[in-house]
């Protein structure tokens, strides 16, 4: 099968609002984080009217390639032994040499912004304002490890041993940034890459390989593939070959994986059940605007996603800020993405089993207050839902449901608060809305969890400025964060350099 007309030529965006390098910190190292799409330019907005105009409503969520299939065990293992060989040229590069490399899979992507937009569109149903800085993220992993990769060059008297064999399984729900992100890393530390995207996105990871190869990156260091059946998949990373397994999903995955392979050295990002505590002292509008954007964003189908709100002491009978909240949650733009205008899309299946009771059964004591309902009979359209008096150690406390789903909880302390934040057994994301100093050093000493946000989202971190990983269930394997310093330490080991004579 092909890409169909995927082939690049729309001519890009007009781009001036940088907001991402408003600071001299992205900067340093000549790495600089990309700019987002400015919607506020008529041009733009034709620009992306065009592009989600090509996206077919009617198969909207339907994989369609199926190309770079395996279809047995043979065709398994010669998928190994064809990225080994090419592993050891590739390897063997200097950083500085793969730099460049990665430098251009950079410039690729950005080419295909507009390639990459559709496809998010049309297989997971992503919006825009959520797709188009995904873009952004996958190219600053490009540009941001490949400055990286030159710096494993310049460690005196020792020698950076890649990794030999890598293989990503990405999730659906950032079908770009992650496969792109957990690649990149990879082929910057000069280990070879077999890709297996999420069945559900595999047009986007076909894509995104597409432009990476195209900027020079060898065909078979990094290998694609679509496994004909779970089976294969088994096969593939039970192989002891394979040096490395960089997963993100969800934790039940994590653990099938180690099923097949006790000692499956795994690198991976998991669930998260995540919360942002708002104190008394904090900006209320800004609470409201990061509590429903990190709630509702790719409707809530975000391990980084908040789906707890924990409103301390006074803020649980601020009249001002429950009308604010739930205001701004029903006058969310639902709809699909074709419309550039539409601030939460469908979730990528029909709702069932957990999520389905996410979005339908309360707990005692817990009340709609902004009650979820089917928008169309596909079963994947809902408009977003809040639940108030979520209890302590309750189900919609504990357990993470992956959807648009937002419970309140109320606190008499921040201390309190921090207890409940911490009582899940995840750790991803945190947040605190606060302007006392006091406060803030509080939730410092004592939050768990890999990526603090304060008066901000707990979503969409960014490269460099909020390097990405979790602690608690959130995270297995001994990983630097992603889109940090020591990401690609992780992916080999350091050897001391044969002395100069
Ligand atoms: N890196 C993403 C973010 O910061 C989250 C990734 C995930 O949900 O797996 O929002």
């Amino acid at each position: 099968a092909s890409l169909g007309d995927l082939d690049g030529s729309v001519p890009p965006p007009r781009r001036t609002q940088d907001r991402r390098s408003a600071t001299a910190l992205a900067s340093t190292n000549g790495f600089h984080n990309s700019p987002d799409t400015d919607p506020a330019l008529p041009a733009n907005r034709e620009w992306a009217r065009d592009i989600l105009q090509r996206v077919p409503t009617s198969t909207l969520g339907e994989a369609t390639v199926a190309a770079n299939t395996v279809g047995s065990e043979a065709e398994v293992d010669n998928v190994i032994g064809a990225a080994l060989a090419a592993g050891s040229s590739w390897g063997a590069m200097s950083g500085s040499q793969r730099a460049e490399v990665l430098h251009r899979a950079g410039s690729a992507l950005e080419k295909r912004r507009a390639d990459l937009i559709e496809v998010m569109a049309a297989e997971t149903g992503k919006t825009l304002d959520q797709s188009d800085p995904e873009v952004s993220e996958a190219v600053d992993f490009a540009h941001y490890y490949a400055e990286l990769a030159r710096e494993l060059d310049a460690v005196d008297g020792a020698v950076f041993e890649p990794s030999r064999l890598t293989v990503v399984t990405p999730p659906w729900n950032f079908p770009v940034a992650i496969p792109a992100g957990s690649t990149l890393g990879a082929l910057a530390a000069g280990s070879s890459v077999i890709i297996k995207p999420a069945q559900q996105a595999r047009r986007c990871g076909a894509v995104m390989v597409e432009a990476l190869w195209e900027a020079g990156v060898p065909r078979d260091a990094l290998r694609l593939v679509n496994m004909a059946n779970p089976a294969l998949g088994e096969t593939l990373i039970a192989d002891h070959r394979i040096d490395r397994v960089n997963l993100t999903g969800a934790f039940e995955t994590a653990e099938k994986f180690r099923a097949f392979r006790h000692d499956l050295p795994l690198l991976a990002e998991t669930s998260g059940k995540n919360a942002i505590i708002v104190t008394p002292s904090a900006d209320l509008d800004l609470a409201v605007r990061d509590v429903v954007s990190s709630a509702f964003g790719h409707a809530g189908q975000k391990c980084s996603a908040a789906s707890l709100v924990i409103l301390v002491g006074s803020v649980s009978r601020s009249r001002r800020f429950h009308d604010q909240l739930l205001d701004a949650v029903r006058s969310l733009p639902v709809g699909y993405p074709t419309d550039p205008t539409v601030r939460m899309g469908p979730i990528i299946a029909p709702a069932e089993g957990k999520l389905l009771r996410g979005l339908t059964t309360l707990a005692p004591r817990e009340r709609w207050v902004v009650t979820p309902r089917r928008r169309d009979d596909s079963g994947r359209l809902w408009t977003p839902g809040v639940r108030a008096g979520v209890q302590r150690g309750s189900d919609f406390h504990l357990t993470e449901f992956f959807g648009p789903v937002l419970g309140i909880m109320t606190a008499h302390t921040l201390q309190e608060a921090i207890d409940m934040q911490n009582e899940v057994d995840y750790g991803l994301t945190a947040g605190l809305h606060s302007l006392d100093r006091q406060e803030l050093s509080l939730w410092l000493d004592q939050v768990q969890a890999g990526n603090l946000y304060v008066n901000r989202g707990t979503t969409g971190a960014i490269v460099r400025r909020q390097p990405f990983g979790g602690w608690k269930k959130s995270a297995i394997g001994a990983g630097a964060k992603a889109g940090g310093p020591n990401y690609l330490i992780g992916l080999g080991r350091w050897r001391s350099a044969p002395s100069a004579a």
